[in-house]
């Protein structure tokens, strides 16, 4: 293997050593399978490629200081994954044989786990897929469960730093009653062109209002949005947001700090009152929102008055990353340690 530079890596694809499948056939799991192989042999006529049934999840393993490999939150990632399968009908993968299936995964590929001080971490995606052959619409009778790992660098390169965010009124991610709440590739398509507007007019995100009203805030694409406001964590709710665990677990550490948390609907409006806000998700953990800019409305909303991240955010990052990487005490059993 090449030198990796840890500290360098972007969140992109570097090829690791081996991935782990699970195939659903007749009914039933088989077992664990581990390959080096990069490909999948698929018919053409697989549910996933027509009809998008197709589900993924996204999680973390950090090296400690004291060595041990950490991964966070892989049993709600698993339970995520259940209640993904539900919404689009696919055959449901025990929370066991995805934790024991993740844990082969970063432990085959340990040598991929970056070193502590780098600030990386390994990424874990695994993902499901509808693989028996159909052409009319209904559901596989055959899955395929796969992981793989890949080191992603640090989200900030430069430190801890905020962005812009936009409304954009002319797209929706996803309906009131559709399948917003699942982890399904099908939200990501549907938001492609709108990220691609946002990104190139210099956009960190879009940030999406809900769908029938387009009056309050409903999540920032591929992250959970929250607001800080009077000693109040502030995170919308609504049947189209996707439940992220980042979030969740903020809400916890904010409650530990003293704060009150508010998950209740978040006119765009009161944008105007916030102390601080973010985006969450595994990816960052906090990028915290400089500002927010309703496009089509000409409205501009000024949450960072100095351009910085807040105390409030920096103290919850700086809280939810020490757990990650094993410096902060891992009250709620947050943390499966890989040994
Ligand atoms: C994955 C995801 C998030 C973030 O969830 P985490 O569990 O915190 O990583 C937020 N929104 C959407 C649409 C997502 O797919």
């Amino acid at each position: 293997m090449n030198e990796i530079d840890w500290s360098n890596l972007s969140f992109g694809y570097i090829k690791t050593d081996f991935n782990v499948r699970c195939h659903y056939k007749d009914g039933a799991w088989g077992d664990l399978e581990v390959t080096d192989s990069e490909s999948i042999n698929l018919h053409m006529a697989a549910t996933c490629l027509h009809y998008g049934q197709e589900v993924f999840e996204g999680l973390k393993a950090f090296r400690g200081k004291d060595g041990k490999i950490r991964i966070f939150r892989l049993e709600e990632n698993a339970k995520r994954m259940q209640s993904s399968c539900d919404g689009i009908l696919m055959a449901k993968l025990p929370v066991e044989k995805f934790s024991e299936a993740c844990i082969k995964a970063v432990k085959m590929n340990e040598r991929f786990i970056p070193p502590y001080e780098s600030g990386s971490s390994l990424y874990i995606r695994p993902l499901l897929i509808g693989t028996s052959a159909q052409v009319g619409v209904s559901p596989a009778k055959e899955y395929t469960f796969l992981v793989f790992v890949t080191p992603v660098g640090p989200y900030f390169k430069g430190g801890f730093q905020t962005s812009p965010v936009a409304i954009l009124r002319q797209y929706d991610r996803a309906a009131p009653l559709g399948t917003g709440i699942y982890k399904v590739g099908g939200n990501y398509a549907a938001s492609l062109v709108a990220g691609d507007k946002a990104h190139s007019l210099g956009y960190a995100a879009v940030l999406y209002l809900d769908a029938r009203e387009k009056k309050y805030i409903d999540e920032c694409g591929p992250a959970n949005f929250f607001a800080i406001k009077n000693n109040c964590y502030i995170t919308p709710k609504s049947s189209s947001i996707l439940p992220s665990i980042t979030n969740n677990s903020l809400m916890k550490l904010a409650e530990d700090m003293g704060m009150k948390v508010e998950r209740r609907q978040v006119a765009e409006e009161e944008l105007a009152t916030f102390e601080e806000a973010g985006q969450c998700g595994t990816a960052a953990v906090i990028s915290p929102i400089s500002k927010v800019d309703d496009l089509d409305e000409n409205k501009s909303y000024l949450i960072a008055k100095d351009g910085k991240p807040g105390p409030v955010c920096t103290k919850l990052y700086n809280k939810l990353r020490g757990i990650q990487y094993g410096d902060e005490p891992d009250t709620y059993g947050w943390v499966t340690v890989v040994d």
